[in-house]
């Protein structure tokens, strides 16, 4: 089972991905990768379950959650996720931004609310990546977008939302946009409030 001491030491703030499974966040991830190409830093041990990190340039980095949300996936490896991923997100103190991705035909599942509703809880900035676009019309999601607006403005408020597309390369200067306003926010928060210890 993966420790998370065995993680890199905080360095810069991090932006981890996560989502369901086939959501479309690995493709996700590659596409923002190849574009702004990314060093892969690091590989977490562990079988199927890791945590990827990825150099977002000199002052960031990307951080791939292990997907969740497996149909059937006997009750350990569920645990195991909620353990690796939940003391990432729960204690991690570089964790500036985590952005939820969601195909945008099946957005805030049941499991994306109980998941919206943990970062809430634990006071971690947000953002969703509804990809997939390309499945829908021009207007198909602009109205998909909206309505996601809409949903998370009454239950979210904090939590932003763009659309992306792997397949056709679009959404990445909003995302990207999402990412580097997070990133700023959360340094400009630790120059004011140095966490105990610094
Ligand atoms: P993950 O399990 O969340 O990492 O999902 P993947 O990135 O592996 O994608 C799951 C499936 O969705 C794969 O078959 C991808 O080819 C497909 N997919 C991912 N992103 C897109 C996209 O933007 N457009 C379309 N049409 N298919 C996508």
């Amino acid at each position: 089972m993966h420790d998370p001491r065995e993680l890199p030491a905080p360095a810069a703030p991090e932006v981890a991905f996560v989502g369901r499974s086939n959501a479309g966040k690995s493709s996700a991830i590659n596409t923002l990768v190849n574009r702004r190409r990314l060093a892969f830093v690091s590989k977490t041990p562990g079988r199927t379950q890791l945590i990827n990190f990825f150099s977002l340039g000199p002052a960031a980095f990307l951080v791939d959650l292990p997907g969740y949300g497996y149909a059937g996936v006997p009750g350990a490896v569920k645990q195991h996720w909620e353990t690796l991923v939940g003391e990432y997100i729960a204690n991690r103190d570089s964790l500036a931004l985590v952005v939820v991705v969601m195909d945008i035909r099946h957005p805030l599942t049941e499991l994306d609310r109980r998941l919206l509703d943990w970062l809430k809880s634990a006071g971690r900035q947000a953002h969703v990546l509804l990809t997939k676009a390309d499945k829908l019309s021009k207007e198909g999601g602009k109205l998909a977008l909206a309505k996601v607006r809409q949903a998370l403005a009454r239950d979210y408020p904090a939590t932003s939302v763009s659309l992306f597309s792997s397949l056709k390369r679009e959404g990445l200067d909003a995302a990207g946009a999402a990412m580097g306003r997070a990133v700023d926010a959360f340094r400009a928060q630790k120059t004011r409030a140095p966490p105990k210890g610094e």
